[in-house]
C-alpha cells in the first residue's frame, strides 16, 4: 500500500474508490478535496500517482482497497468489470458498503447487487448525470437507489461528490433505469437538433447561427414536459395546445423539406410512422402526450 501526503481532515469518513478512469479519478479527487481519507485502486498501474501526491493511499489489490474503508465507490467501464473486481476481492467484501456508480441497465445493477451480497456486502446503485469536470460542484446530480437506511447512513459522505445526493427510493436498479432513460431522451433530442442543423446548413446557415434558436426551443420544451406529464398522470389526453393530426401535418413538411434538400430522412420518416400509428389508434384529436401510448405498446 502506498500512502500519500497527509491531507485527511479529522472526522471525515474514510472511503475507497475503485477505478481511476476519467470519472473514477474525479470522484477520488473530490473525496480528497473534502478531506476524506481516501484509498484508491485501479487495474492498470500509474493512474493513482496524482491522487497519491494529493494525499490518497494506493492499494495494491482490490481486497486491500475494500479492507481500507467501510464504504467503497466503484466506477469502472461496465458491470462485467465490477463483478470481476468483486470476485478478485472475495471475502474482503464482507461487511462493506458498495456504491456502484458504473453505468449499466437496471438488470445489470440487480445482478451486481446479488453478487455483492453473496460476498456479504451491501449495495447501492448510482448514476452520475454529469461529466468528470462537474464532480464535487454544488449543482451536480448523482442519483442513488437501494435500501433507504443504507443511503441515509452514507449520504453525508456521498455529498462530497457534488450537489445534494438524490435517493430515488428503495427499488433496486432505479438509478440505472433513470440514467438509461435520461440518456435516451438526451440522444433523441440531440439527434433532432443535429438534423435541424443539417437542414438549415443546406441553405448555408452556420451551426453557430442556428444554435440560439435551438436553445430557445429547449427552454420552451420544459413547459411541454411538465404539461404532458400532468396529462399522462391523469390519463387525459385532451388537446389544449395542438392535436396529433396537426403535428402529423407538420412532420410531413419535415419529411418533404429533408428530401428536397438531400438531408437524411430516416428521423422524420420514423416520426411520421409513429404519429400515423398513434392517430390510427384513435388519438388523432388528442394531444401530443398521447404518443406515450405508442412507446408503452409499440406497433408489432
Ligand atoms: P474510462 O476513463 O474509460 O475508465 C474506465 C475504467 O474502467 C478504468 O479505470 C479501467 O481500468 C476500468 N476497467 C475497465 N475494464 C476493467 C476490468 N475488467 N477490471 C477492472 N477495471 C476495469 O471511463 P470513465 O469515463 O471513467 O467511465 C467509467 C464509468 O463511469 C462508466 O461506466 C461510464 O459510463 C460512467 N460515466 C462516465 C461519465 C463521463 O463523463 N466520463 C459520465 C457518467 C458516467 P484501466 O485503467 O486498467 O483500463
Amino acid at each position: 500500500m502506498t500512502a500519500g501526503a497527509a491531507g485527511a481532515a479529522p472526522g471525515q469518513a474514510p472511503v475507497t474508490v475503485v477505478g481511476l478512469g476519467l470519472m473514477g479519478a474525479a470522484l477520488a479527487g473530490a473525496f480528497v478535496t473534502r478531506g476524506h481519507p481516501t484509498t484508491v485502486w485501479n487495474r492498470s498501474p500509474g493512474k493513482d500517482g496524482p491522487l497519491v501526491e494529493r494525499g490518497a493511499t494506493s492499494a495494491a489489490t482490490p481486497a486491500e482497497a475494500f479492507t481500507a474503508a467501510p464504504l467503497a465507490v466503484l466506477c469502472v467501464k461496465d458491470h462485467e468489470a465490477v463483478r470481476e473486481i468483486l470476485r478478485q476481492a472475495g471475502e474482503a467484501l464482507s461487511g462493506r458498503v458498495l456504491v456502484d456508480l458504473t453505468t449499466g441497465t437496471s438488470e445489470d445493477a440487480l445482478r451486481t447487487a446479488r453478487e455483492a451480497e453473496g460476498f456479504g456486502a451491501r449495495y447501492l446503485d448510482g448514476a452520475i448525470l454529469a461529466t468528470p469536470d462537474a464532480i464535487g460542484l454544488p449543482d451536480t446530480a448523482i442519483l442513488y437507489s437501494g435500501p433507504t437506511a443504507l443511503f441515509t447512513e452514507h449520504e453525508a459522505t456521498l455529498a462530497a461528490l457534488g450537489g445534494s445526493p438524490l435517493h430515488l427510493g428503495a427499488t433496486e436498479g432505479l438509478a440505472s433505469l433513470y440514467d438509461v432513460a435520461l440518456l435516451g431522451a438526451m440522444w433523441s433530442s440531440l439527434n433532432g437538433v443535429l438534423h435541424a442543423t443539417a437542414l438549415v446548413g443546406s441553405e448555408g446557415v452556420g451551426a453557430d447561427a442556428f444554435a440560439p434558436f435551438a436553445g430557445m426551443l429547449f427552454q420552451a420544451m420544459g413547459v411541454f414536459v411538465t404539461r404532458y406529464a400532468e396529462q399522462i398522470a391523469a390519463g387525459d389526453f385532451t388537446a389544449d395546445d395542438s392535436t396529433v393530426r396537426t403535428h402529423l401535418a407538420g412532420v410531413a413538411h419535415l419529411v418533404r423539406e429533408s428530401a428536397v434538400r438531400g438531408v437524411d430522412g430516416t428521423l422524420p420518416g420514423h416520426l411520421r410512422s409513429v404519429l400515423t400509428e398513434v392517430a390510427a389508434r384513435g388519438h388523432a384529436e388528442d394531444s401530443y402526450a398521447s404518443v406515450v401510448e405508442y412507446f408503452r405498446k409499440p406497433a408489432l
